[in-house]
């Protein structure tokens, strides 16, 4: 069976979107294809009659600061952004994120507009952009607009992107001095790209003080959404053990974990929310030193 009739490869933003307003039939947009190509042949998507390809756009492949912030275009393959120095600088959590999805050969192709578009509520490198306060740049036949990543979700598997939006990038706010961020993860050796639980949190350092925090947790929910009762316990507090564990019973509490069949009983995704939110947190605290005492 073909799964497409045609496949365009567009040079420009505008240029996409115009393809995607005259294609005639099914559309889809395709980047790296390592999501949508295993959906379309193991019958997740329905057949397409036009696949556009968006690798080909080279503002889609922006990888600086701009304006203030970090731009990482959509299409920017995930190994480049975990190799990338500036991501590294001002988003530890995503370049751990994006340097443990997957293997080598899937890192070299998939991207993290992808990964977001596919819109899974566990998805690592939009759980790391969630912490880090990332803003979506969407173009689309009425202009640009940026949208917070929460904004990008209706349900599981649901983008709330329409048919005629491309994802152009992600903005994220520069680190700094005393803020840092961490991204841990427990995965299953093999046979499924999702991961039990992952963590990723964005802190703010004063001194012993905690001074602002960002905590996403994934699965959390149907949709990528930040663990707000856990933040609040940490906020304005002094990092220390009591404060950790009042953390972890707020996240405790406000959590719907559920028993997934092919990846862990709910116990076992409650034990570990509590180890790798402490990780996590003791992690990117220490890097906030760091970054403290070298400005
Ligand atoms: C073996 C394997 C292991 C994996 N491991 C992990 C893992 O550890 N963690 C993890 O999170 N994921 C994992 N994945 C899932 C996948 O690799 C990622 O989600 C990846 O980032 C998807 O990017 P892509 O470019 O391949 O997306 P594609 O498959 O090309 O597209 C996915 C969806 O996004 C849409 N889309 C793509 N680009 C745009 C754009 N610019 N604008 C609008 N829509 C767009 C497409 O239409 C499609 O609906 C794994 C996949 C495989 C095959």
């Amino acid at each position: 069976m073909t799964l497409w009739k045609h496949y365009l490869r567009p040079q420009t933003i505008d240029d996409a979107l115009k393809a995607l307003a005259s294609a005639q039939g099914s559309i889809a947009i395709i980047a790296g294809g390592t999501d949508l190509m295993l959906d379309l042949q193991q019958g997740r998507h329905p057949p397409v009659d036009t696949l556009i390809d968006v690798t080909a756009i080279p503002s889609l492949h922006g990888l600086e600061v701009r304006e203030g912030r970090l731009f990482i275009g959509a299409a920017v393959p995930l190994s480049q952004i975990a190799a990338s120095p500036l991501v590294r600088q001002h988003a530890q959590a995503l370049a751990e994120a994006t340097g443990m999805m997957a293997g080598p050969q899937v890192r070299n192709v998939a991207t993290l507009g992808g990964n977001v578009a596919h819109a899974l509520p566990a998805a690592d490198g939009a759980m790391a952009l969630l912490a880090l306060d990332a803003q979506a740049e969407i173009a689309s036949p009425r202009g640009r607009r940026w949208e917070p990543i929460v904004a990008l979700y209706r349900g599981p598997g649901e983008s709330a992107l329409a048919a005629d939006e491309i994802l152009v990038g992600f903005h994220l706010p520069l680190a700094s001095a005393g803020q840092a961020s961490a991204f841990r993860r427990v995965m299953r050796p093999q046979g499924v790209a999702l991961p039990v639980l992952n963590i990723a949190v964005w802190l703010a350092r004063e001194g012993e003080r905690l001074a602002d925090v960002r905590i996403a947790v994934g699965p959390f929910g149907p949709v990528p959404r930040r663990a707000q009762a856990a933040e609040n316990a940490l906020r304005g507090q002094p990092f220390t053990p009591q404060a950790l564990e009042a953390a972890r019973e707020a996240l405790l509490q406000e959590a719907r974990f559920r028993t997934s069949r092919y990846r862990a009983t709910l116990e076992y995704r409650r034990h570990l929310a509590g180890i790798l939110l402490q990780d996590a947190l003791s992690t990117a605290w220490k890097r906030a030193a760091i970054a403290q005492s070298r400005d």
